[in-house]
Order: C-alpha cells, then sequence, then structure tokens
C-alpha cells in the first residue's frame, strides 16, 4: 500500500515553505497523500502566536481543493501536551498496513533528540528529512548513529517497509520562514506571496498577528 506522508508543524502560519517541501515529498516519495497536522500545545517551544483553531483554519485554506494533502485536526482533538508518538500511534492505528513517512525539516530533525520518546519513532514511522538551507546531516553522535544504522537512499525502502528507515531528501529551498511573516504583518507590510492568498486574507480577516486587525 502507498505510504502516507505525515508533516506537523506549528503552522503558525503555513506558508510556501512548508507547502513547497509537503509537495515535492509527495511526488518524488510517490506519498497517498500527505497529512498536513498543527501542533495544538508544542511541548518544544513557548506560546504560539495565532490560536491551534485559527493555524488549523489557515492549513484548510492552504489546501482547500488540493488531492494530495490531508488538514488533519487530531491534535486539536487530544488533550495535553502534542506529542509526535502519540499522533504517529494513533495513525499507525488506523492505517495498521501502511507505510509512515515523518516529514522533518533538517532543523527540526536535529533537535530530534529532546523529543518524548523520540527513539520510539522508527518502531511506527520511517523518518524523511528534508534538507533545509545551512543545516547538515550530522555524522556523529546519537543522529549520526541513527542515520547510519536506519538510512537509506532508496524510495522503494519508504515503500517495501512500513517503518524503520531515514531517507534525507533535497527539496527546493525557499527560505521562508514564519517568524518573518508574524514580523512582517506586525510591522504593517504585506506578506503576499510567501503563501496562498486564502491564508493571507484570514491572517488579516482574523487579525491574528496584528493587534488592529486589517491593513
Ligand atoms: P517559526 O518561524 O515560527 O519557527 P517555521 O517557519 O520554522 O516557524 P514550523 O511550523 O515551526 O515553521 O515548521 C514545521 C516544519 O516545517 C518543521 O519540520 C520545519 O523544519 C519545516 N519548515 C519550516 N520552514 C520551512 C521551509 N522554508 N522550507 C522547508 N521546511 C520548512
Amino acid at each position: 500500500m502507498t505510504p502516507l506522508g505525515v508533516f506537523g508543524g506549528t503552522f503558525d502560519p503555513i506558508h510556501y515553505g512548508h507547502l513547497r517541501t509537503a509537495f515535492e515529498m509527495l511526488q518524488a516519495l510517490r506519498f497517498a497523500h500527505v497529512h498536513l497536522i498543527p501542533c495544538a500545545d508544542p511541548p518544544h517551544r513557548g506560546k504560539t502566536y495565532a490560536p491551534a483553531a485559527e493555524r488549523m483554519r489557515m492549513v484548510e485554506l492552504a489546501v482547500a481543493g488540493e488531492d494530495g494533502f490531508v488538514a488533519d485536526d487530531r491534535e486539536l482533538r487530544r488533550t495535553g501536551p502534542s506529542y509526535t508518538i502519540d499522533t504517529l500511534t494513533e495513525l499507525r492505528g488506523e492505517f495498521p498496513q501502511r507505510a509512515l513517512g515523518l516529514i522533518l525539516g533538517m532543523d527540526a530533525f536535529l533537535g530530534l533528540h529532546d523529543w518524548h520518546r523520540w527513539d520510539e519513532i522508527l518502531d511506527v514511522a520511517h523518518i524523511v528529512v528534508a534538507h533545509r538551507p545551512g543545516w547538515k546531516a550530522p555524522d556523529i553522535g546519537p543522529l549520526g548513529e541513527l542515520i547510519a544504522e536506519h538510512g537509506t537512499h532508496r524510495v522503494e525502502d519508504l515503500h517495501n517497509e512500513v517503518h524503520g528507515r531515514i531517507h534525507i531528501h533535497a527539496v527546493t529551498q525557499l527560505e521562508i520562514s514564519s517568524t518573518e511573516i508574524r514580523d512582517l504583518v506586525a510591522a504593517g507590510r504585506d506578506p503576499r506571496f510567501l503563501m496562498p492568498d486564502a491564508v493571507r486574507d484570514e491572517i488579516y480577516t482574523s487579525g491574528c498577528y496584528s493587534p488592529g486587525g486589517e491593513i
């Protein structure tokens, strides 16, 4: 069965860096779908700026009408910190036969060893790491060892096994960040062309990054 991609993030807000990465993974790794899963209560970060329901709404708007993407609200339906291992375990229960590919930017992968029960993730899913500008894959330390043991260059391995492999995949580098977008909006500048228009419009309609609302 065709693997599912799983792409989590605070998505505060979602932007073309996220969407292009998810789309290239969808196509290059031949995923059935990529689930975009906003993190309701991020364990590793301070507060989010937009509330979880608003971040979810922006993800829904970003992928509306796109067959390859699923806007997945499962972390909003749980209470407590949103741990990725819990999300993957839920998906494994729903899709027992399918390979799952957890998509991470290289920056997120480099912080993996701080995640809750991180060493159980490969028991449930593959990890697919997107190259991001300025970040290098580790070749030493616990993550270097993990890559040495589980790494594969072959996309077929992600289809033939349902979990347990690490695949590093180069994606088009779009140096866009949610922080930059929030700062632009707060400074009264227009974030247009960094994200789908529907997301930009929602930012203005909701006023989620500018206390004054619409500009
Ligand atoms: P912030 O600026 O608030 O830290 P962000 O833009 O880095 O946010 P997140 O929601 O924290 O976005 O990221 C979710 C996932 O997307 C992470 O795995 C991260 O590595 C990846 N990611 C973020 N920005 C990009 C980008 N421009 N290109 C590719 N991957 C990205």
